[in-house]
């Protein structure tokens, strides 16, 4: 049995940036505030996205990783999500 708070199961995605192949892109999107957690929950995510290495609009490539995220190296995020 699954809950909302495992892990997802494979296959595994990443999102690049089909210029310079980063993986620093994200999407514009609406969040809605969740009363019963008190957090901003992602509900929508459009089309538009932004590579953070070219600074600017991207277009991005899907792919499928061959070995799970959680052995991959971890990094510090260049865009901290905003607080609050
Ligand atoms: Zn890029």
């Amino acid at each position: 049995m699954t809950s909302p708070t495992d892990p997802p199961a494979p296959p595994y995605y990443v999102f690049v940036c089909n210029v310079c192949g980063s993986d620093q892109v994200t999407r514009e999107a609406w969040a809605a505030w969740d009363v019963a957690t008190q957090a901003w929950v992602l509900n929508t995510a459009f089309d538009f996205a932004y590579c953070h290495r070219c600074l600017g609009y991207a277009q991005l490539d899907q792919l499928l990783l061959t070995s799970s995220p959680a052995a991959l190296p971890t990094r510090t995020a260049a865009f901290p999500p905003a607080s609050g």
